[in-house]
């Protein structure tokens, strides 16, 4: 979580605490289940949340332009139900290229050692090993509709997004969006803790393993989202990165069918992909709905700020007058 901070994101498109709502039993195992009416009664919006958290390269001196590289990547499945899965799992050490060699506080700080790092993978092919991973298990389908989700921006934005830019690869199309489970959290239990350890000893639980560790902290992470979906909350989309750029046919489909990212598109395409697949219409409703009061709250708090800006200078103006 180093990396960058929190307020440059390019973010929050659906709404956290409203849209989905636990009540008491899921209503149907398969995707098309779904609630009734619109709404996504009983269940989150995701049947599969993949929660993992990377460890990059670092030194000892905080430096924004430093270029950190990814060391390890683990990924742990938890379901709709908050139910952590033991397998399938992904977890991989990388090789990197920009720094090879780690430097002692990088060692000390995540456990990873040279030779871990050394008969690692290279950056895109963990990326491929991923995309393999991924179809295997059938994850972005219509059977398990899926989404990525970690603690805080950085870890897509910064670490992903950042050594895809730099190393030319193309940016993975499944973590356009995702779920910031530290922002849901914060909007759920209003408690103010920092920190991974922090938020769970907050609502009475303990961080299990060594911090930080990928695999350890991608655990935790998830049991802190379990809990949230335990006492009520929901695991919605809420960042999004590279919105502008333009995603072809079949990636149209998988994100915004599969993972319901109706950021990206028109009311217009919206309505296509509804009327396309009736079995799935609760579920891209409720997410529309979910849409239109974020943009809603948007517009609100745009004009506020604005309607306060023209106040403070009205106000600047009188002194003027009279000073
Ligand atoms: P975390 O999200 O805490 O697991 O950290 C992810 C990555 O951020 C680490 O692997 C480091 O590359 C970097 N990082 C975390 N904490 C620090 C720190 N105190 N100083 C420098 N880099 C850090
Ligand atoms: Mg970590």
């Amino acid at each position: 979580m180093a990396a960058g901070s929190d307020d440059a994101q390019e973010a929050v498109v659906f709404g956290t605490g409203s849209g989905a709502r636990r009540s008491g039993s899921r209503d149907g195992g398969s995707a098309s289940g779904g609630g009734q009416g619109g709404e996504l009664e009983g269940r989150q919006p995701y049947d599969y949340y993949l929660v993992f958290d990377v460890e990059a390269t670092c030194e000892a001196e905080r430096n924004s332009k430093y270029p950190h590289e990814i060391i390890e990547f683990p990924v742990v499945v938890m379901t709709g139900e908050g139910e952590i899965l033991e397998s399938p799992r992904f977890h991989t050490y990388l090789k990197p290229t920009t720094n090879p060699i780690l430097s002692e506080f990088c060692t000390e700080l995540t456990g990873i050692t040279q030779d871990q790092v050394d008969a690692g993978m290279g950056f895109e092919e963990m990326l491929h090993a991923l995309d393999a991973w991924l179809d295997d298990n059938e994850f972005f389908t219509a059977a398990k509709p899926t989404v990525f989700a970690c603690d805080g921006p950085w870890d897509v934005r910064d670490f992903v997004a950042g050594e895809c830019k730099r190393k030319r690869v193309e940016f993975p199309w499944y973590m356009r969006s995702w779920v910031d489970i530290r922002h849901t959290y914060h909007r759920h239990y209003r408690n103010g803790a920092r920190r991974l350890n922090g938020m769970l000893e907050a609502i009475g639980m303990e961080f299990e393993g060594r911090e930080p560790s990928g695999m350890d902290d991608a655990i935790n992470i998830a049991r802190l989202a379990s809990a949230i979906i335990r006492d009520g909350g929901s695991l919605a989309v809420n960042r999004v990165v590279d919105r502008r750029r333009a995603l072809d046919d079949d990636q149209v489909s998988r994100v915004l069918f599969y993972s319901y990212d109706f950021a990206t598109i028109s009311d217009f395409a919206a309505d296509e992909l509804i009327a396309a697949h009736p079995a799935h219409a609760p579920r891209l409703q409720a997410f529309r709905v979910a849409r239109a009061a974020a943009a809603k709250a948007t517009h609100l708090a745009k004009t506020r700020k604005q309607q306060a800006r023209r106040n403070a200078k009205r106000k600047r103006g009188k002194h003027k007058k009279h000073g």
